[in-house]
């Protein structure tokens, strides 16, 4: 039996190597980049954070979110951590949940998974883009330009539309189209939310913990805590990768109002400004000690408070106003950065097509397909790498069964 997968990234490498358990099975990799793992490299920011602990059944998304249970039950956190030692890959967990490699490199991720291709002698096609499938009495026949490869079963694993310049592409979703597989509207998800704020240039680099509340035509859309960092064109991090895949979709009105300082009541931001106030401190030092010295200044900045001002000549609605300003500053959302820079794709195939179970087309017998091409994302923090693992894993042993 010949099983070809198209697409050597996270999920099809865990596909190939589950298919390759079935020693009567010739496995067939093929990837259109010239080497595998293309993304899988540049992920959390070089250092892939393979999983996370908490990633078992919540925090997945799209039209059927109960989808991923399945695989991901069957293969989760757990499963995958011991997968990958005995791969060769040694995986530490942070306090926070998230997993990575000890060697703190994605590419131990890439060159272990690699090895282990050669070592089950899983033939590899790269510079192979499979551009044509056809059906055929025996399986599949797949086209790239004048060469053709025949298989029995197939897993499409081409991935998504998101980090294009890392290999995201429409492919899958138009290859599974052909076979008949809809696809829902595609957006992307993980991504930094651009600002209508002229001043945010100011802060570019700048990191703050902070509580940020959306809001979504003045009414609380959600509310969370955790890092936050300014970009040239807007804000980003972990708070905001969050509500990425929502906000601004569907119109509306979008707004973050951020709390510079969570743990702080009013009244005592109050108390400290009053200390300093005592002082003959320029007002442009007045938060210096508090907040980033940047975000500081420009806060004051945007409070309508001169930073050549002296402390002791702020008046009572100009302490209003930089209250306010620290505990409540509102900035509008106006549209999230494109796919481009965007880690994973929110929509995809529409998963009523597949079993949950074996990732089987219910159209197309011994067709499969796993990872993001699929309608399934994941929350930032090693979510989607995980149904990666789990649901190309799920395919590679389902394909890799001998039918009756
Ligand atoms: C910058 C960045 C950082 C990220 N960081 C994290 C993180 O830290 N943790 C996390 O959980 N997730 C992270 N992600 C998301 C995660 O990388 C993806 O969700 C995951 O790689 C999806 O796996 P996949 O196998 O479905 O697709 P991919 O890993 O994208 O693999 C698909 C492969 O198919 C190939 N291909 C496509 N079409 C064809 C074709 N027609 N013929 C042949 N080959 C084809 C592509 O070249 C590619 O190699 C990050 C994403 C990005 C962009």
């Amino acid at each position: 039996m010949v099983i070809g997968i198209i697409g050597a990234g996270a999920s099809g490498m865990a596909a190939a190597l589950a298919a390759a358990e079935n020693p009567n099975a010739t496995v067939i990799l093929l990837e259109r980049q010239a080497r595998v793992g293309r993304k899988l490299q540049a992920t959390g920011n070089g250092r892939c954070n393979l999983t996370n602990l908490q990633a078992e059944e919540r925090g997945y998304h799209g039209e059927q979110p109960e989808f991923a249970q399945s695989a991901i039950r069957a293969f989760g956190p757990a499963q995958t951590r011991d997968w990958f030692a005995s791969l060769g890959l040694y995986t530490v967990a942070e306090p926070s949940g998230k997993v990575y490699p000890y060697s703190d490199q994605a590419n131990s991720v890439v060159d272990v998974l690699r090895l282990n291709l050669v070592r089950e002698n899983i033939v590899l096609k790269t510079d192979f883009e499979v551009d044509k499938i056809q059906k055929t009495p025996a399986g599949f026949l797949l086209t790239c330009g004048e060469e053709q490869i025949a298989c029995n079963k197939l897993i499409v694993a081409c991935g998504g539309l998101a980090g294009s310049k890392l290999g995201g592409s429409m492919s899958g979703y138009k290859l599974l189209g052909k076979l008949g597989h809809r696809s829902t509207r595609l957006r992307p998800s993980l991504v930094q939310i651009k600002t209508a704020w002229s001043g945010i240039t100011a802060l570019k680099g700048v990191r703050a913990n902070c509580t940020a509340t959306i809001l979504k035509d003045g009414l609380v859309y959600s509310k969370s805590n955790g890092e936050i960092q300014f970009t040239e064109q807007g804000i980003s991090g972990p708070v905001i990768f969050e509500i990425s895949r929502d906000v601004c979709y569907g119109g509306g009105d979008w707004c973050c109002c951020l709390d510079f300082l969570p743990d702080w009541t009013e009244e005592q931001l109050k108390e400290q400004i009053a200390r300093r106030c005592t002082s003959t401190l320029p007002m442009e030092e007045l938060l210096t000690g508090i907040l980033h010295n940047r975000l500081g200044r420009v806060l004051t900045k945007a409070a309508g408070i001169s930073g050549k001002q002296w402390a002791n000549q702020l008046s009572d609605r100009e302490e209003a106003e930089l209250i306010k300003t620290v505990k409540a500053f509102e900035l509008e959302l106006t549209e999230p950065l494109g796919m481009d820079s965007a880690q994973v794709t929110a929509g995809g195939v529409l998963t009523d097509g597949f079993d949950p179970n074996t990732m089987e087309s219910r159209l197309v017998p011994g067709l499969y397909a796993c990872g993001e091409v699929l309608d399934i994302d994941g929350d930032c923090g090693g979510y989607n790498l995980q149904w990666a693992w789990s649901s190309g894993r799920c395919a590679g042993i389902h394909a890799g069964k001998e039918s009756q």
